[in-house]
């Protein structure tokens, strides 16, 4: 691959490609795994990603009575966010979902009808790097394992804070850096082996999986990545590990 003029090498996974060629390539992996992502996803994490989203919808704590709250679930993919925001909020609780994998979209949106939740949620395909969306028009926005396939996180964090309403949240969760030692050791040694190979079995094709546990090792740390929300102009951001730091949350506000 020859680089284009003014453009730079970005990680895509642990290779170095030119940046307007990372998108397409992360397209390729999710339009891939798109018809088997939710069964990979439980057998990847052993169930895991359920709490870890279960959290993260227990911090965004949408209203439970009349409240009106329209939230965004960005790179939302099948739905498995947007649909536990509706369950734990009340009747005015809406949902828009926008995901750059058309894949992933239909995929989410089909299990919306099948689950009974349409007329409360949407679904659009759409870039975390330009959202379509007019300013100040969310009163949440969550991230739940898509930044980190962004080309462009700085982008895609101030898209963020342009469309939340005043005192609105961002809530990010991604996975991150483990903080213990010897759980650090296992959890590489399960990753780079065993992932890779349960989705060979599952998928007939293990390089996609292989992309998105690379992918992860190339994400900033917590620290960083709160650094980036504070320059994005984030209020308060503060993150909260959960299982070691295998995942973490961030949050912040719109000012
Ligand atoms: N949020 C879902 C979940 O937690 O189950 C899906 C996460 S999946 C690992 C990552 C998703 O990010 C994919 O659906 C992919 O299409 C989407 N994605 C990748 N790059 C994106 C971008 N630039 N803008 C929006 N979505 C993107």
């Amino acid at each position: 691959m020859t680089n284009k003029p003014n453009q730079q090498d970005v990680a895509f996974g642990f290779r170095k490609v030119n940046e307007g060629d990372k998108q397409g390539l992360v397209n390729e992996v999710f339009s891939k795994v798109a018809a088997r992502y939710d069964q990979m996803n439980d057998l990847m994490s052993g169930g895991l990603h359920r709490l870890w989203k279960d959290d993260l919808v227990a911090m965004l704590n949408p209203p439970k009575g009349q409240g009106a709250f329209n939230h965004l679930d960005v790179a939302g993919g099948t739905g498995d966010v947007a649909f536990r925001v509706l369950r734990a909020g009340g009747p005015n609780v809406r949902v828009t979902v926008a995901d750059i994998s058309p894949e992933m979209v239909s995929e989410g949106r089909s299990r919306a009808g099948t689950e009974g939740l349409l007329g409360r949620c949407s679904f659009t395909v759409g870039n975390a790097e330009a959202l379509a969306f007019p300013d100040k028009s969310f009163d949440g926005y969550t991230i739940a394992f898509g930044i980190r396939n962004v080309t462009h996180i700085d982008r895609a964090l101030a898209e963020a804070y342009r469309v939340l309403k005043p005192g609105g949240r961002f809530l990010c969760l991604e996975f991150s850096q483990v903080d213990i030692p010897l759980l650090d050791r296992i959890y590489d040694a399960y990753s780079f082996t065993v992932i890779p190979a349960v989705g060979k079995a599952v998928t007939g094709d293990g390089q996609p999986y292989r992309y998105l546990v690379e992918s992860i090792r190339t994400f900033p740390k917590q620290e960083d990545f709160k650094g980036m929300m504070d320059d994005a102009g984030f209020a308060n951001a503060t993150y909260r590990n959960l299982t070691g730091g295998v995942v973490a949350i961030h949050s912040g506000w719109r000012i």
